[in-house]
């Protein structure tokens, strides 16, 4: 048997038993289905409670997939920070002269190194048209203080 939660067109609920949802289709559209309240032939079927239930054990399941989520942020972040963390350890702080440094090295006038600086995004964009590896490095508030 199925139990079927249906509702009247005035919004009247009530259960009905079948023996398959295709057992009430059918005695829907032959119009055996009546709502006990008023009698309306005018019967849809409601979101039956098990699929309820169902959707909040899922919602409650998603908590801790969503703290994992958080954690595996945090852990990403950590490692996005110790990149950073390497890339400023790697490389030398020419600061404001950074778009000058890039054309030295890249035309031979100075030594190749990793060098990071400041760099207008009208620096950068004609860098790369010289052919110059620019990558921009969002540094995070916390590591620019000591480092500058
Ligand atoms: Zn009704």
């Amino acid at each position: 048997m199925k139990v079927l939660d249906l509702k009247c067109s005035l919004d009247h609920r009530f259960e009905g038993w079948f023996a398959s949802t295709d057992e009430f289709e059918s005695q829907l559209s032959r119009k055996l289905v009546a709502c006990p309240i008023c009698s309306t032939t005018d019967v849809s079927r409601m979101p039956s409670a098990p699929r309820l239930n169902l959707s909040s054990a899922r919602s409650d399941d998603s908590a801790p997939v969503s703290t994992a989520a958080k954690g595996g942020d945090s852990a990403q972040q950590a490692r996005a920070l110790n990149f950073m963390r390497e890339i400023l350890a790697k490389t030398e702080n020419v600061g404001e002269r950074f778009a000058e440094e890039a054309r030295r090295m890249h035309y031979d006038e100075a030594p190749a190194r990793n060098i990071r600086g400041v760099a207008t995004p009208e620096d950068a964009h004609a860098l790369m048209e010289e052919g110059i590896d620019v990558m921009p490095l969002p540094v995070p508030a916390s590591l620019k203080e000591p480092l500058q």
